[in-house]
């Protein structure tokens, strides 16, 4: 059998596989994120490459439609919408499983055509409070290190991450580096005891959304204790006495922490030189998620631990192009290339470049925006590519009523049912992981390929391809001539020559003469070179910024509920749900509970809870257990409403955001207004 090098489709980790059409699964030894390893789910996804339920036709209105009459009736449908009501009328909402070519193109026929930015993704749910704390310091969105950093680190410090479920293969190497360095410490930040605390040397179950509080502890405590680095702060940083000023004014107790811990983590982070600090949603996904990535690179730049070897901020993305969607502009708020859409030269140079009609002048609507936009009538026609945010965005219940209110929708997907595809009136069939091909990029910026090593089913077809399709019938031919995704690849990286002048981050000059059908995986600006190792950063002066950020008061409901992510399964399970070997780890809906709060209610460990909110209710298996605090609860996201008649743990969210990212605040965003035994 032959193998195919590709890329893994789930986490940021971007591990590589090789796999073959019979189903058979390796990690691949010579990819630099994985070197062979693989978690539960890497090693099974040849149980989830048959193609039961999948979509193998277009469909229109239920009905198979070949796919002419179903693309002349999409871009119609655009075009009518755009003509009546001007190009804000219309929405994308696309994917971090979208391969970065279809990213590119999705943008491109948006912003530069329609002249819109109404295209937002899924990873505005992963990591846009990552993107947006990285600007405010650094002036660019720039992830500094790269994962050795991890192996030669001192003292590891995970902040909201259950990295051994999330991404395991990352938490293997950590596992693996402390056996070979014993005196290598982990601290794990959760206010949950999870997986990943078991490795820890301390665990400190904070307080949901405590964090700035005690990264503000932790600066001023870096400031008492002289271990601010001078010489480079006033070389390289700006803002740092408001920013310590403001820290001051924070109380790290209200964190829950005993003063015990605080010590012995701030003194472990000042004494040791050698610092990573992981973060993933339990920082992103918050009201103040910016501010606490923003708290976290404070400590990290006043320290100088930054873009050098074993020490700097690591923020780990959910999806496994997130990043890739970040780079080609796949965010309402961002321009193609880690170019500025509110900079009039940069949009100016990238109308040019595309020889597009249009260029959007303002930032679009961001994905709860977005679909509250649908609510309200004021989205006409919407695009949803490769995801099912009738499930997974706060306030579900909500989002499949506003969907529903958009006058014609599409999806393109590789499954027939989904909780989305259900509202659409036209569902266009994709091709999927081991059937197309493109590249993606991981949490270290190392762009990988996928490559197909199964036919495409059906009518399915790659996505930059259907895009292109409905771009040509609207008018945009010339601009979407694309034969193959290296077609696509190739004019992603001229664009990053062609606005060479600009300074930012992103080089993809490594790619320009990249043999793609062969492309080893490969970071970009180059290997295995970190940023910020020369103390330059890209605000205007060269200098970095550190942020005065204020700690929130905490809330103190009875109960508070945080979402998040089994081991063995992906979102909404459309591929890891077909294994039979993931299944049964956690094989239904069910929600944490302490078992002081299970026996205040009278439940023991099986029985079914109700938990109600202000936005809708969900009846799931009480699973009571230390590992939880009093007073919260925690439930996974992953089941559908096509695989559960009792409510989807995001009906219960609230459409709450970040103001600054938009991320929405699924760790700690729901209020629960009841819990109690179901009957
Ligand atoms: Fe796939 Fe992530 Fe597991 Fe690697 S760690 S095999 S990328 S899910």
């Amino acid at each position: 059998m032959t193998l195919t090098k590709t890329t893994c489709p789930y986490c940021g980790v971007g591990c590589g596989v090789l796999a073959g059409a019979d189903g058979t699964i390796k990690g691949d030894p010579n990819h630099p994120a994985n070197f062979g390893r693989l978690c539960s789910k890497g090693s099974a996804l040849g149980e989830t490459i048959d193609l039961d339920g999948r979509l193998l036709e277009p469909k229109i209105e239920g009905r198979a439609a070949e796919w002419d009459e179903a693309l002349d009736l999409v871009a119609s449908k655009f075009s009518a919408a755009i003509a009546e009501h001007g190009p804000d009328s219309v929405a994308f909402y696309a994917s971090g499983q979208l391969l970065t070519e279809d990213y590119y193109v999705a943008n491109k026929l948006m912003k530069g055509f329609i002249g819109s930015a109404n295209i937002d993704t899924n990873s505005r749910l992963c990591m846009a409070s990552s993107v947006a704390g990285h600007k405010r310091a650094f002036g660019t969105d720039t992830v500094p290190g790269v994962y050795t950093d991890l192996e030669e680190a001192d003292l590891i410090v995970l902040v909201g991450s259950n990295l051994a479920w999330c991404h395991p293969v990352l938490y293997q190497r950590i596992v693996a580096a402390k056996e070979a360095r014993p005196a290598m410490r982990v601290i794990n930040i959760d206010p949950r005891r999870t997986a990943t605390s078991d490795l820890a040397d301390l665990h400190l179950q904070i307080a949901p959304d405590g964090d700035i509080a005690l990264f503000n502890g932790l600066l001023t405590h870096l400031a008492d204790a002289g271990k601010i680095d001078d010489q480079y702060t006033t070389q390289h940083v700006n803002g740092m006495a408001e920013a310590i000023a403001t820290a001051r004014q924070s109380d790290p107790t209200d964190t829950g922490i005993s003063a015990q811990d605080l010590a012995t983590f701030y003194d472990l982070w000042a004494s040791t030189e050698k610092v990573v600090t992981i973060y993933s949603q339990g920082v992103n996904q918050s009201e103040t998620g910016t501010d606490k990535v923003n708290a976290i690179l404070n400590c990290h730049l006043a320290t100088g631990r930054i873009g050098k070897p074993g020490m700097g901020p690591f923020s780990v993305t959910g999806q496994p192009n997130a990043m890739g969607g970040r780079e080609v502009g796949g965010l309402a708020n961002m321009l193609a290339n880690h170019l500025e859409l509110g900079n009039a030269d940069h949009r100016q140079a990238v109308q040019a470049f595309w020889k597009s009609p249009a260029i959007c002048t303002q930032a679009g609507l961001k994905a709860v925006d977005l679909f509250d936009a649908c609510a309200k009538g004021q989205i006409k026609a919407l695009w949803v590519m490769s995801t099912n945010p009738a499930v997974s965005l706060p306030d579900a219940d909500g989002v499949a009523a506003a969907i529903a209110n958009v006058p014609f929708v599409v999806t393109s997907d590789i499954m027939e049912k989904t909780d989305t595809n259900d509202l659409a009136h036209v569902c266009l069939p994709a091709t999927g992981w081991g059937e197309k091909n493109g590249t993606v990029t991981n949490s270290e910026r190392r762009i990988s390929r996928q490559r197909a090593f199964l036919p495409a089913p059906g009518q399915a077809r790659p996505d930059w391809q259907i895009v292109s399709d409905v771009a040509t019938r609207m008018g945009f031919g010339k601009a979407f001539a694309y034969r193959t995704p290296q077609d696509v690849f190739a004019e992603y990286v001229a664009l990053d020559a062609a606005t060479s002048q600009f300074p930012r981050d992103l080089d993809l000059s490594i790619f320009a003469d990249a043999d793609y059908a062969n492309l080893i995986p490969t970071q970009w600006p180059r290997n295995d070179q970190r940023f910020f190792a020369d103390g330059k950063f890209y605000h205007p002066d060269g200098k970095a910024q550190m942020i005065p950020v204020t700690a929130p008061a905490l809330a103190k409901p009875r109960f508070q509920l945080n979402t998040g992510r089994n081991r063995d399964q992906w979102h909404t399970m459309t591929r890891t749900g077909k294994s039979a070997r993931l299944g049964p780890h956690l094989a239904e809906p069910y929600v944490e509970i302490h078992p002081q709060d299970a026996a205040d209610l009278g439940v023991t460990v099986g029985d079914l809870i109700r938990v109600e909110s202000t936005y809708g209710t969900a009846i799931l298996r009480a699973l009571v257990t230390p590992r939880i605090a009093a007073g919260q609860l925690f439930a996974p996201m992953h089941w559908t409403r096509q695989l559960t008649t009792s409510g989807t743990v995001n009906s219960l969210t609230a459409p709450v955001t970040d103001p600054v990212s938009g991320q929405p605040a699924l760790k700690s965003g729901a209020v629960v207004a009841n819990v109690y035994k179901a009957k």
